[in-house]
């Protein structure tokens, strides 16, 4: 087994600030719990620093949120992708997916996102990787997905939803690093005739 990539490992790490990117800032002032404010420094038992209340003690721990997507496959072979109507990345395209409910598998969300997205619905069929962002904390898992129902449609959340070719796809379109990371990993998998690294370029932030 070869060692797996990490594309996000080669971008810098810069815009972050007391373990945390700098535009969280405003979120880590106050606990959640009781309202007291929130120190960031060494807490008992715990190697990295952490945001402590100053009332109660609680903790307010800062991870990424899971983003979950699909490349829906046609019956012949083009990926369905579309370009976003809301922030971030407006006018991009990228793979249909959202934000992970609390009440929903990965998977359940990844459908579900997709459907609202796209008018499709979809069956994830493998991984094509799970992209980790810092910058937006965020880590993106993308899953291969077969068209099972539903009618391709643009939907609020889009501009526009297109199936493409492997020959067509819009490399300098796509917004998200994780987007192009994506892409680039399915297309490699189908066409390794091609030299998918040097499609797209990559983006600092997202
Ligand atoms: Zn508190």
């Amino acid at each position: 087994m070869g060692r797996l990539d990490d594309p996000a490992g080669r971008l810098p790490m810069h815009g972050f600030d007391r373990g945390a990117p700098e535009w969280m800032a405003p979120m880590l002032r106050n606990c959640a719990r009781c309202g007291g404010r929130l120190v960031y420094g060494p807490v008992a038992g715990d190697e990295r620093d952490r945001y402590r209340c100053t009332e109660c003690g609680h903790i307010t721990y800062v991870n990424p949120r899971l983003v979950a997507t699909t490349l829906p496959i046609t019956d012949d072979g083009e990926i369905v992708l579309i370009r976003r109507a809301i922030p971030p990345g407006v006018g991009t395209w990228a793979q249909p997916g959202g934000f992970l409910e609390a009440d929903e598998t990965v998977i359940q969300g990844a459908v579900r996102e997709t459907l609202e997205e796209t008018g499709l619905e979809v069956e994830p069929t493998g991984i094509v990787g799970i992209y980790p962002q810092p910058r937006a904390s965020v880590v993106v898992v993308v899953y291969t997905a077969a068209i099972v129902g539903g009618r391709m449609e643009v939907k609020p959340e889009t501009l526009d939803v297109r199936a493409f070719a492997i020959d067509e796809l819009p490399w300098d379109g796509i917004g998200f690093n994780t987007s192009l990371w994506a892409v680039r990993d399915y297309v490699r998998s189908v066409r390794p005739d091609l030299d998918v690294d040097r499609l797209g370029t990559e983006q600092g932030d997202f």
